[in-house]
């Protein structure tokens, strides 16, 4: 998972881009870059970790002085977590300048990679995002024409902002898979991940940038407009209102906040016979279902676990030896509180199982008296192509094991998954039934072709 952010028409680009990245934050721990032009030179600042940590005063205003900027913060999901593949990258071509910031997986990168090899391509990344670098250079027309052109030799899932001179150009792949959203400040555009990333640098959300859609915008106004390829049914996926989205960033017409809000209404409804003395959550991502399971349920809402914000995303990181650290260092349950207690615990989903087996045992070392383990999404049972780091089929403890096995392996009374219906219900538009999202890591049915041609590891190639 990425967050990507363009901005254009503005003298602060660079730091409105990098204050959007910092809200994008969240979407990825491991690096993060800025591109900048529309004064002198194109020029790109890339560095390992979090946004805060070197994009500072004198790079913002001092080293990278332009009009329009695009930004990009990243986690690992198909290629090395390493500087060189550290976003957005920029190049040089027939075309002049040319940068690119990428959310999502290229699912046929490892075919086009070959073709382009053959043709004595070179490579300097290892990550899915430079063969749109080698599709643009080879295309010929308008900035609009090359990106259009190159968009469709390509599957999967790609939220998208190319910088060239002053224009960005904001494009989403034909199902949507990722998020990507148009807002205006005053007389500038943005392009964001999220309307949370918008929002935060004083801008208000206009609309979603479409499946299959290409904008193109330059000196505060959209140049062009139009779909690339005729949308196929959208299939956006439904884990960002579960887990990755900000709460406050708007999806189907409400915030995730609302949606998760639902989601632990609906779980109350599948557990009412279950009563226990106080709902508390995971802290963050189960934050909301809790809050609405409680007032469902008139159950009281309790905060049992103090959370170490100085410790990043356990999810996110790239190796379970680090996932297992930064979880015991993330959680702390309130003895005082869960003491003696039958607890509904709520969290957004379960991986491997492993960090939720830790906060159970960190529960039972408070002496609750029983827990109650409820989920706001349905049993994980595939990986996902499409751009979230989730771990292949045999790591996932739900591909290979029962409800009531994984209740046993976690040691809860009970084991509560939301059911798909009610999951889709939560988060589509108000009354309108879904027909919108991607559920394949809950359903193991894929709807891209890599997936028809057998291909089931991640995409290092
Ligand atoms: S497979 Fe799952 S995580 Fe991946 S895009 Fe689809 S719903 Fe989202």
């Amino acid at each position: 998972m990425c967050g990507i952010i363009g901005i254009e028409n503005n003298e602060n680009a660079s730091i409105l881009a990098s204050l959007g990245l910092v809200t994008l934050q969240h979407r990825g721990e491991e690096s993060a870059g800025i591109t900048i032009s529309g004064k002198g030179k194109m020029k790109t600042f890339t560095a390992m970790g979090l946004v805060s940590e070197f994009f500072n005063e004198d790079i913002l205003l001092n080293k990278l002085p332009g009009t329009a900027a695009i930004g990009h913060v990243r986690y690992t999901t198909s290629a090395k977590s390493s500087l060189i593949n550290a976003q957005p990258f920029q190049m040089s071509c027939i075309h002049g300048n040319i940068a690119v910031a990428h959310n999502g997986n290229i699912t046929n990168f490892p075919k086009l990679k070959q073709e382009l090899l053959k043709k004595g391509a070179i490579f300097n990344h290892t990550s899915d995002t430079e063969i749109l670098l080698h599709l643009i250079a080879m295309s010929k027309g308008s900035l609009a024409n090359i990106v259009a052109t190159s968009l469709c030799k390509l599957e999967g899932a790609f939220s998208l902002v190319i910088l060239k001179d002053k224009t960005i150009v904001g494009a989403r792949d034909e199902y949507g898979f990722r998020p990507l959203v148009l807002g205006k400040v005053d007389s500038s555009y943005i392009i964001a991940s999220e309307s949370a990333a918008v929002e935060v640098i004083g801008g208000t959300y206009v609309r979603d940038v479409k499946p299959g859609e290409v904008v193109v915008i330059e000196n505060g106004q959209i140049k062009k407009s139009f779909l690339y390829k005729q949308p196929k049914k959208q299939n956006t996926c439904i884990f960002e209102q579960v887990y990755f989205s900000r709460p406050d960033s708007i999806m189907f017409g409400k915030t995730v906040e609302a949606a998760r809000v639902k989601m632990g209404q609906f779980l109350a409804r599948q557990m009412r016979d279950i009563k226990a003395d106080i709902v508390m959550p995971v802290p963050d991502s189960g934050y909301f279902a809790a809050l609405g399971f409680a007032r469902a349920s008139n159950i009281p809402f309790e905060n049992g676990f103090i959370k170490n914000h100085y410790v990043g995303r356990s999810f996110i990181k790239p190796s379970q030896s680090l996932r297992d650290l930064t979880t015991k260092l993330k959680l702390r349950p309130i003895k005082e509180l869960v003491a003696g207690k039958e607890i509904i615990l709520i969290d957004d989903s379960i991986v491997r199982g492993t960090t939720s087996r830790e906060l159970i045992n960190l529960l039972k070392n408070c002496d609750v008296k029983k827990i109650h383990f409820a989920i706001s999404c349905p049993p994980i049972v595939g990986p996902c192509y499409y751009g979230i780091d989730t771990p292949n089929k045999e790591y996932l403890i739900a591909a290979n094991n029962s409800v009531e096995e994984i209740r046993k392996y976690l040691g809860v009374e009970s084991l509560t998954f939301l059911s798909l219906e009610n999951l889709v219900k939560a988060c589509s538009y108000e009354g309108k039934k879904d027909n919108l999202f991607c559920k394949s890591c809950f359903t193991g049915k894929y709807i891209t072709k890599f997936q028809r041609m057998g291909l089931s590891k991640k995409l290092n190639v």
